[in-house]
């Protein structure tokens, strides 16, 4: 499946978690990054360039928050796979950068 290239303009080498204003009905206990989340949550894989790939569903959720000042690069045919798989580690390995605001929708 194609995916998307995303760019952040400033945040480098780090999970950055984009809340989007969907509440979740029941807090849920993310498996991903080890908290709770009270809206559904994205978490992006921003490599040391800022870079980040999506599949084109989370693209249509984002452009509902205005992208979370992420900006579109390119298509990318054959995504690598996503590599966010073990829970408990990774704010030992990454910095973890949050949306400011709440996720509320833009406009
Ligand atoms: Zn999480």
């Amino acid at each position: 499946m194609a995916g998307v290239r995303l760019h952040h303009p400033t945040l480098r080498g780090g999970i950055y978690l984009v809340k989007h204003f969907r509440q979740y009905r029941y807090p849920f206990a993310c498996p991903t990054c080890g908290t709770v989340h009270i809206q559904k949550t994205y978490h992006l894989n921003l490599d040391n360039g800022g870079f980040t790939i999506v599949s084109p569903e989370v693209l249509a959720r984002l452009k509902e928050i205005g992208l979370a000042g992420l900006e579109i690069m390119n298509e990318v045919e054959k995504p690598p796979a996503i590599t966010l798989t073990i829970p408990g580690t990774i704010y030992d390995r990454f910095r973890v950068f949050e949306t400011t605001n709440r996720g509320e929708r833009n406009g």
